[in-house]
């Protein structure tokens, strides 16, 4: 059985992906500096490390073929934009540290989760925007702080990949969404976020929607994401690859569909003040239709009534709705 190391599998996708694989039958260790919040991880051995420390990271890739390196210091808009000094410097050590730790033990695979964050700001200044293709990274005007780390440990990807051979994978992940994420306390995303708060209201309540709402994003399902992100590793790609889905949809948008699921009629309070990031983003996929044969296949309605259901019965459990 192939041995695989995921760090971040304390975290939303890393879990998520640590069921998959084991579902593929490998073996699977799991590296976070917390368990997964709502269910046991399914990995075969999971250790609590700080990757931010290199000792650390020499244990985590001990007897191991290929890592997912997942680890990272993230969270939503409201999180990156108050966090720069934090993520920069934490993501960072992760990254550098286990891509060395991984040249070191003779891995043969090396995956990085990089974002959609990296593209220039000047490519998404309107709600109606062109598709992103991975080719507009540069010039680069990354998302300051988070983005900017991405684009970075994306090139040194690269650099380990041309210098040393080390097979490295590169992913930009646009907005994935799902069940058994953060939905509450700074750090969740816009799916979430709406999910918790229509869940929380009455009928005909008022919610509070960061920004006008007419910002717009593409969303992508969590069974999608990891199954692309296998895929991804089965190729030959070792440039970087937009992951998500291509249908454009604004922030109202988004409330009203959850709304319907919900069965509720809600209301919209717009706070101008909150952090809104680019204006519009959509992902362009070619390339990974042209490379990986598939693309996702998880409507945003479906992925949503999973999300929705489990904030909700989280929500109960704990007595509060
Ligand atoms: P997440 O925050 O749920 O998972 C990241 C995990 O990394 C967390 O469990 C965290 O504890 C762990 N971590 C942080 N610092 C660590 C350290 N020093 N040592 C060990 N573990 C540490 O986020 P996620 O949504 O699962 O994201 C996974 C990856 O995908 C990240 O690299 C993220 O930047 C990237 N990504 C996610 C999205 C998205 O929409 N969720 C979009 C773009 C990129």
């Amino acid at each position: 059985m192939k041995r695989i190391l995921v760090t971040g599998a304390g975290g939303f996708i890393g879990h998520h992906l640590v069921k998959y694989l084991k579902a593929n039958r490998y073996w699977v260790r799991g590296v976070d500096i917390k368990l997964p919040e709502y269910e046991q991880t399914a990995a075969d051995e999971f250790e609590l490390l700080d990757l931010r420390r290199w000792a650390e990271c020499l244990q985590a890739v001990r007897g191991i073929e290929e890592v997912y390196n997942l680890a990272a210091d993230m969270g939503g808009i409201g999180f990156i934009e108050s966090h720069k000094a934090q993520i920069m410097h934490n993501s960072v050590l992760i990254n550098m540290h286990m891509l060395e730790a991984a040249r070191l033990q003779g891995v043969g695979k090396f995956l990085f989760t990089s974002s959609a964050c990296i593209y220039p700001g000047y490519k998404q200044n309107s709600p109606d925007v062109t598709p992103l293709k991975e080719i507009d990274a540069y010039p680069a005007e990354a998302e300051d702080g988070y983005g900017w780390e991405k684009l970075f440990t994306e090139r040194q990807c690269r650099h380990y990949w041309e210098d040393y051979g080390l097979k490295t994978y590169v992913v930009r992940f646009h907005n994935i969404f799902g069940p058994l994420g953060t939905y509450e306390g700074g750090r969740e995303k816009s799916p979430a976020a709406i999910c918790r708060k229509i869940a929380m209201a009455k009928p005909d309540d008022e919610i509070e929607v960061w920004g006008d709402g007419y910002q717009t994003r593409s969303y992508c399902y969590i069974d999608d994401c990891v199954e692309g992100i296998y895929r991804l590793m089965q190729s030959d790609l070792h440039d970087p690859i937009n992951l998500g889905q291509d249908r454009l949809v604004s922030i109202n948008q988004l409330v009203d569909i959850v709304a319907g699921i919900a069965g509720k009629r809600i209301r919209r309070r717009h706070d101008l003040t909150k952090p809104q990031g680019v204006r519009g983003r959509n992902a362009d996929l070619t390339l990974m239709k042209q490379t990986l044969g598939w693309e996702p296949r998880i409507s945003l309605e479906q992925g949503l009534t999973e999300t929705y259901k489990w904030i909700q019965q989280q929500l109960q459990a704990q007595g509060r709705i």
